[in-house]
Parts: structure tokens; C-alpha cells; sequence
């Protein structure tokens, strides 16, 4: 999978965007840790929550190499090209500073990480918070100081402030045969729905207008608590983002499956609670594709239910990834998943040319599909999702569409739609008349010009 180009890789993260104080604003003897994330926004959800932890205990938090006393390297290891990259940033982590913590997906192979960098200080695997913080307290020792210290009510964040992800469940139940994620990182665990919303209550009040709701199986929400219910909330999804959606902040749900209780979802969306986007995983549509892939739902007759979505919410926007080339995958079974696409006319579409991961099921099936062949349908494949793509923009032309701000610079605004996640879909810029408005505001625009994936727009109103 790793000739996609990155905008299409949902697990290529987005670069930690480390926003805190430069080491000369810290105070003089404060231990200070640099961190390097990599891998999917849940990863990033798991280096926020590190970092949080640290600076309550009193460390600072460099941007640099140069300004850390040692560097936290949160990997991914869910594709061999992800493991390479990995090995790669922990190389470059030891080059320039030589202090060196390993945690995160990859951690779970110890062996193949000390095999190739020996002299890293630990290694600790997802979710070990505790470890990771043992190994830097042994690295560089706490200086605590409770006046200076205090953990600010919502944590640390490395996305920018107007946006965060919201874990809300970690691990899954399911088994994909080209996904080692179970075995990385366990069977479905939920947070506590009070829990959840507290967390997003605290965002929201400082600052926070979009929330972002990632698990593996964000429909399978609440399934390990029996849905029960706590301290006035329910851990099942449809009350969970009812709940959120109350909070006034967009609301963006990510990794759903197409099980029937999402339809009780679509009202919500409807309703303006939560943001009228699906991001669903389909991966196919080929009955027996999806069957060798051991797909989640994948009986469900995916199209009358996007259908039954769409006369429900109409403005619904359906993202999707894909994976061509899948061992046995026939003509005819391509062929399917392309008259699918032509059917579902989905609006965001990102594609994976198959891989084999080390450790998955997927590898040992029988009739892998030869490179050359993988790459011609993953190419056929593109064009048509691009066509789609370009067609559902250019209908927007002349539409008002609400926008959130999430950078200004001296050439203009760029901003998102509802129908658009922040670093895996497209962008609506504001080429004049943008020079009060500010990363967070969300402002009404009228659509102008469309290309494949971006917009060009009037500013109306603030
Ligand atoms: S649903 Fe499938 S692809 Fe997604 S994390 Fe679970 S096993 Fe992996």
C-alpha cells in the first residue's frame, strides 16, 4: 500500500504539531521531552494523553532535538512501509539528541526495534501510559514545582486548538484478515460515556469547535459495557453523540460500519447534532471479496442503506477507503467494485493497493494479484472515485456553505466544510476579505470555483 500518495493514507498521521513553550521560556533546570508522533490520529490521541501526564508532573515540552533531555518516538506499525518509516524517525531521534523512548504500535515487537537501534533507552507498547512514563522518569528525573505545574484543565493537545480528536473506545472485537491491530492492541475496551463527555465538555470550553471521534469501531461503542448507563450516560454511540452534539462544537464521527443501528444516527445528523459525515470504512463491495477479507457486516446490502441515509439527511457526505488488489481478487470482482462506486457515488474516496503486513492472516491466502495489476485497478479505480469527486464539487457552485477557519496566512484563508475532515479531505480557500478572521472561526461562504478536491469561496458573513 505504500504507492498511494500520503493524502490518501488514513494511517499516515499528521505530523506532530508540538505547540507549547520554546526551551528558553521554560524555567532553568525544568526537564524538558521532546516527541515525535507517528501513525494514525489514534496514535496522536495516545501521544496527547503522554504528554498531558508529563506536563502535570512538571516537565517542559521541546519542539526540538536540540532542547530535549530525551525524545519520546510514538511509532506505527500497522503497514511494513509505516514500520520503516518508524525505524527511520527513531534513527533520526538518536542521531540528534541520542536520548531515545520508543512506545506505540511497533513497541509490541520489542525485539525488531532494538534489533535495528540498539541503543534506545526502553521500548513500551500502545496504551503502556504508565511504562512510557516510568522510562522517562528513569531518562530524566521529575523536577516537580505544583505552582508552575498545574496541569492545564484540558490537557495538551497536538492538533490545533479549534480541532480535537475524542477517543472513545480503544482495541476491537473484529478480525480483518489483513489487520493486525487486534492483536497490537486487544479486544474492544470503552470509556465511560461521563467520562467521554467530560473530557469534550473541557475542550469545548477552551476553545474547542470541532470535535473528532475516532476508535477502531466507532459503531461498536459500548458494546464490552453492555450499553450501560452512567452517571446519566449511556455508552452506546446514538447517545453518545447525541450527548456531544448537545455540546454546541461540530461533531465529525470516524471509522463507523454499516450496521443497522447507524440509521438511528442519520436523524441526529439531520437534526444538526452531529455533522451530516460518514467516514465507513466499505474496503469493498464484493460479496466474496469482503468475505475473504472477514469484513464486519459484511452481509449488509451497503447500498440500500446509503441510500436509506440519503433520504433521511440528504446533505449527507460518505467518505470511504478501499482496498484493490486483494489476494483472489478477480476482474469481476474489481469490476463489482467499481459499478458499486458508480451506484454509491460517494464524495471522499481514498484507495490502498494491497500489502502484505507481517503478522496477518491476509498473507497466506491463496492467488495474491501480481504488482502491475494492482497498480492498473488501483489507477481505474482513482479516476472514477476523482470523477466523483469532481462532479460533487462542481455541484456546490453557487451554494452557501459553512466553513471553520484553520489558518490564515498573508494569501488568504483556509478553511473545511462540514463535509470535509481536517488533513484527510479537501479544503475551501478564501482568496479575499480574509484578513479578520482567525483559525476557529466558522464563517458562511458562497461556493465560487471547484477543482478535483478543493473549493474557492466568497466570504459572506462571519
Ligand atoms: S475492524 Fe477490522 S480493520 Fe478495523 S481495526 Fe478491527 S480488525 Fe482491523
Amino acid at each position: 500500500m505504500s504507492q498511494n500518495p500520503p493524502s490518501l493514507r488514513p494511517d499516515l498521521a499528521p505530523r506532530a504539531l508540538i505547540q507549547d513553550a520554546p526551551r528558553d521560556q521554560n524555567r532553568a533546570g525544568q526537564p524538558t521531552i521532546g516527541m515525535v508522533s507517528l501513525g494514525c490520529p489514534k496514535a496522536l490521541v495516545d501521544s496527547e494523553r503522554i504528554l498531558t501526564r508529563l506536563r502535570a508532573e512538571g516537565y517542559a515540552i521541546s519542539p526540538d532535538y536540540a532542547g530535549a533531555d530525551a525524545v519520546i518516538v510514538n511509532t506505527c506499525g500497522f503497514l511494513d512501509s509505516a514500520k520503516a518509516e518508524s525505524l527511520e524517525a527513531i534513527g533520526e531521534a538518536l542521531r540528534e539528541n541520542g536520548r531515545v523512548i520508543v512506545t506505540g504500535c511497533l513497541g509490541a515487537e520489542p525485539e525488531y526495534i532494538t534489533g535495528a537501534h540498539p541503543k534506545v533507552m526502553a521500548v513500551t507498547g500502545p496504551h503502556q501510559y504508565e511504562q512510557v512514563l516510568d522510562a522517562v522518569h528513569g531518562a530524566v528525573p521529575p523536577s516537580p514545582d505544583p505552582f508552575i505545574d498545574l496541569l492545564p484543565a484540558t490537557g495538551v493537545r497536538l492538533t490545533p486548538r479549534h480541532f480535537s480528536y475524542l477517543k472513545i473506545s480503544e482495541g476491537c472485537n473484529h478480525h480483518c484478515k489483513f489487520c493486525i491491530i487486534p492483536d497490537m492492541r486487544g479486544r474492544l475496551v470503552s470509556r465511560p460515556a461521563h467520562a467521554v463527555i467530560r473530557e469534550a465538555e473541557k475542550l469545548v470550553e477552551a476553545g474547542v469547535r470541532e470535535l473528532l471521534v475516532i476508535s477502531q469501531d466507532t459503531s461498536a461503542y459500548g458494546v464490552d459495557l453492555k450499553h450501560a448507563e452512567a452517571k446519566g450516560h449511556r455508552a452506546h454511540i446514538t447517545d453518545l453523540a447525541r450527548d456531544l452534539g448537545a455540546l454546541g462544537a461540530w461533531v465529525r464521527l470516524h471509522y463507523v460500519y454499516p450496521y443497522p443501528h447507524v440509521r438511528d444516527l442519520i436523524p441526529l445528523m439531520a437534526e444538526g447534532l452531529v455533522l451530516p459525515y460518514l467516514d465507513i470504512p466499505f474496503q469493498h463491495a464484493h460479496p466474496d471479496t469482503l468475505k475473504r477479507m472477514a469484513r464486519p457486516a459484511a452481509a449488509a446490502k451497503t447500498l440500500d442503506e446509503i441510500a436509506r441515509w440519503r433520504a433521511d439527511c440528504p446533505e449527507i457526505v460518505l467518505r470511504s477507503t478501499f482496498i484493490v488488489g486483494y489476494p483472489g481478487e478477480t476482474e469481476a470482482e474489481f469490476q463489482t467494485l467499481l459499478d458499486w462506486m458508480d451506484e454509491a457515488q460517494l464524495d471522499r474516496v481514498g484507495c490502498f493497493q494491497y500489502e502484505d503486513v507481517a503478522g496477518a492472516r491476509s498473507n497466506a491466502l491463496p492467488d495474491h494479484v501480481a504488482p502491475e495489476v494492482k497498480q492498473e485497478r488501483w489507477e481505474r479505480f482513482m479516476e472514477k472515485a476523482q470523477a466523483i469527486s469532481e462532479a460533487k464539487l462542481a455541484a456546490k457552485l453557487g451554494s452557501v456553505q459553512e466553513v471553520i477557519v484553520d489558518s490564515v496566512d498573508d494569501e488568504g484563508a483556509t478553511c473545511r466544510t462540514k463535509a470535509d475532515a481536517p488533513e484527510i479531505d479537501g479544503n475551501l480557500f478564501i482568496d479575499e476579505g480574509f484578513e479578520g478572521l482567525r483559525p476557529g472561526d466558522i464563517v458562511k461562504v458562497e461556493v465560487e470555483e471547484a477543482s478535483d478536491y478543493d473549493l474557492w469561496g466568497r466570504l459572506l458573513e462571519k
